[in-house]
């Protein structure tokens, strides 16, 4: 044998450098379901069904092509657990001659194939994963004599390095980013009507790996019951067609709200199948780009999707890698509260968490405003250590993969990098909830009151927030009318605030 060709259960990408030069009369595919992917965090049962079918499915495409594929299940008796031991039993029975595959997307993951790799004394060759529009290489030219990293320049960059929604050298529309369109709430009657997402209801496949799970995993959190993922290139394609054609119109002006037992919204689903690398985001974006030409979709939507996907999505990748290994242990705030426990079976009072974990534990979903502003706005203004945040966001949410997780996290939603990936802390009171959902309207508390018994802990916790960190937050221009409303507040307030906030705190500990 010559080459084992190592592929990843994110790697789904026929097209990969991995099979660049891959001959099937020497070459052989090598895949491994390891118990240790799914327990290193407390993993939801939907995400460890999702990589694990959608693994079998890819090696059974490669089969019908002939490509020789070396698979290990979860369940084989011989499955001793871990990468490192697997590799080496493959390499033991295999006996390859090099390792090839397309870099690791996470930094723990990549390091421990490289020690292994060296400790058989084989070679390791890591192609770069042409999935992403931008290199290693671009993401570091764009670094190059820069003080603060702003998505906006890098999104700018690469609209113009791959000549998306452009015209004669200007963006399209004469604006760069049509956000100021975006971004609306429902009206009293809720979300205008809409169809219900394509759903892939599971194959035989994707049954016998529930079944595994369901035995192997029964503690983890999550439910199978509604598993409904799309897990195939040809689902994915189903998947984006059917967002373009029903969803796309609306997802600008909605994209940031929220409505109960909602999940969806107008939002794409389709970051599980990108990330998986089963569906290429060119041909996401072009699709957008194409129902704007054709006038299906406005400007606005077509605009500010693709900037989620150009932008924001490349610019996380490029500040995890230039940040790990440090990235992950930063906690410029020092916050040092432990994660609560209803984060872990959705059960508390508070509605809106209740709602937005109640649904993530249901599907291992939930979308941007939810993950930010509701479960990542609470852990931010309660002062949970960033490092608990980001076990949980890795754990719970299908399309969590430590690239794209760990900068979300630690970075936008618990400003725990200080800066690095957002200018500003995102921290708002309840009455922010309550202009984007209905979720207030049937809750206990009252987002307008920060102490006494209904008193929201949101709002409770905002203020208290401003307090403990408004040295750092004075020296931030784009936070001086929060400080500057802190400052209306009396000293008999703050302190009533300030005991309000410390008693939510004991209560969530206990
Ligand atoms: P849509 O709303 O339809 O957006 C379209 C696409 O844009 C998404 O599929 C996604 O690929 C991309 N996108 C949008 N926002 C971001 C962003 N901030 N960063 C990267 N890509 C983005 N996304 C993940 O893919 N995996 C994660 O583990 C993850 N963890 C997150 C944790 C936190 C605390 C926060 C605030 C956000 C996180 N995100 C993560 C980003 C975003 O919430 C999800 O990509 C999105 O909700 C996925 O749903 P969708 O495909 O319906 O997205
Ligand atoms: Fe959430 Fe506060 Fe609104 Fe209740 S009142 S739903 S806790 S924001």
């Amino acid at each position: 044998m010559r080459n084992l060709v190592l592929i990843l259960g994110d790697q789904l990408d026929r097209q990969s450098a991995a099979f660049d030069d891959f001959d099937p009369e020497q070459d052989v595919v090598w895949m491994a379901e390891v118990a240790e992917e799914s327990t290193k965090v407390w993993v939801h049962k939907a995400r460890i069904v999702t990589f694990h079918s959608a693994m079998r499915h890819f090696a059974e495409k490669l089969r019908a092509e002939g490509i020789p594929v070396d698979y290990l299940k979860l369940d084989a008796a011989e499955n001793p657990g871990s990468f490192g031991a697997a590799l080496e039993m493959a390499a033991s029975h295999l006996k390859p001659k090099k390792i090839i595959m397309v870099e690791a997307g996470e930094w723990q993951v990549r390091e421990n194939f490289r020690a292994r790799a060296e400790s058989l004394g084989l070679p390791l060759d890591e192609c770069e994963d042409r999935h992403f529009l931008a290199s290693h290489a671009d993401f570091a030219k764009h670094l190059k004599g820069r003080k603060q990293l702003r998505m906006e320049f890098f999104y700018r960059e690469m609209r113009v390095k791959h000549q998306v929604l452009m015209e004669a050298g200007k963006p399209v529309g004469g604006e760069w980013n049509f956000d100021q369109e975006n971004r609306k709430s429902f009206s009293k009657e809720g979300p205008p009507l809409h169809a219900a997402p394509r759903c892939f209801k599971p194959d035989a496949i994707t049954q016998e790996v529930m079944r595994v799970v369901e035995a192997r995993f029964p503690g983890h959190p999550g439910s199978l019951a509604d598993f409904d993922w799309p897990l195939t290139t040809d689902e994915a394609r189903l998947c984006l067609q059917d967002f373009i054609e029903n969803r796309l119109a609306n997802f600008g002006d909605y994209q940031d709200a929220m409505w109960t037992r909602e999940p969806w919204l107008f939002h794409s689903r389709l970051s599980v199948v990108m990330n998986l690398k089963l569906l290429d985001p060119r041909e996401v974006i072009a699709a957008a780009e194409k129902a704007y030409r054709s006038g299906s979709a406005p400007l606005a939507a077509v605009e500010g999707f693709i900037r989620q996907i150009i932008g924001w999505r490349g610019n996380v990748r490029g500040i995890y890698w230039h940040f790990m290994p440090g990235y992950v242990g930063l906690n410029e705030l020092q916050a040092t509260q432990p994660l609560p426990k209803f984060y872990w079976d959705g059960q508390t009072e508070m509605n809106c968490l209740h709602d937005a974990i109640g649904q993530t534990l249901r599907y291992g979903y939930a979308h941007h405003i939810q993950r930010l502003m509701v479960t990542g706005l609470f852990s931010l203004l309660l002062g949970v250590r960033p490092q608990a945040v980001h076990e949980w966001y890795l754990a719970v949410y299908v399309d969590a993969i430590e690239w794209v997780e760990l900068p979300n996290t630690l970075g936008m939603s618990q400003h725990g990098d200080g800066g690095i990936m957002a200018s500003k802390p995102y921290i708002a009171s309840g009455k922010y909830i309550q202009r984007m959902s209905n979720y207030c309207s049937g809750c206990r508390y009252d987002p307008a009151k920060s102490t006494g018994a209904n008193a929201c802990p949101f709002t409770t916790l905002y203020w208290d927030f401003l307090m403990r960190h408004e040295d750092r937050l004075k020296q931030n221009q784009r936070m001086s009318m929060q400080v500057r409303n802190l400052n209306r507040l009396s000293e008999g307030d703050k302190t009533a605030i300030r005991e309000q906030a410390e008693a939510v705190r004991q209560r969530l500990q206990a």
